[in-house]
């Protein structure tokens, strides 16, 4: 058995010359692509290629996930998506993309003002494939859980920042009203 490979809308997944498009995909210019999400399904034997719904595995619009932070690019945060609030647990890795446009109601300069390398968010999912969009700007929405990016010590909420104990510094963040260490 091959490892399940979840796929989303629009996923090209093989051509007519290999496989015969199934449940879920559909065909264009000799190429085959998903048309909905779920787990993708090779049937080697009859060559043919299908989806398997499987909704609730799939980060869909309006699901709040948790996530960590895996790369910072000028204007984005690239997340990797862990769970969805609320749900069963993924099966497969989700990446998705936090634009720095979608972590305040005012103006924010920098991502790095909002998020940074290994925090773990919360976030709302704006879009249904991938990689997903993300926002956090509501109130319970953002950093729930950081370390020092100084001396790595976890910091703790305090008046409103996220504060390092060890270097007694502060570090400016998006965060979540769920935030999990607090004094
Ligand atoms: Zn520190």
């Amino acid at each position: 058995m091959s490892k399940t490979k979840i796929v989303t809308p629009g996923e090209k997944l093989g051509v007519i010359e290999e496989y015969i498009p199934g449940n879920g995909t559909y065909e264009e210019d000799g190429k085959i692509f998903s048309s909905m999400a779920g787990e993708l399904d090779l049937d080697a034997k009859n060559r043919t290629v299908s989806i398997v719904s499987k909704k609730t595995l799939i980060p869909e619009i309006g699901d709040v996930v948790e996530g960590i932070v895996v790369g910072m690019k000028e204007d984005v945060a690239l997340v990797k998506i862990v769970g969805i609030k609320g749900k069963r647990p993924l099966t497969g890795d989700f990446s998705a993309q936090l634009h720095v446009s979608q972590v305040s109601k005012e103006y924010t300069k920098s991502i790095f003002d909002a998020v940074n390398l290994n925090d773990r968010i919360l976030a709302k999912v704006t879009t249904g494939w991938i990689p997903y969009q993300l926002s956090i700007v509501d109130d319970e929405l953002g950093v729930v859980y950081a370390t020092c990016t100084k001396c790595g010590w976890e910091l703790v909420l305090r008046k409103g920042k996220l504060y390092c104990t060890n270097d007694n510094i502060s570090e400016r963040k998006k965060i979540s009203s769920l935030y999990l260490l607090k004094e």
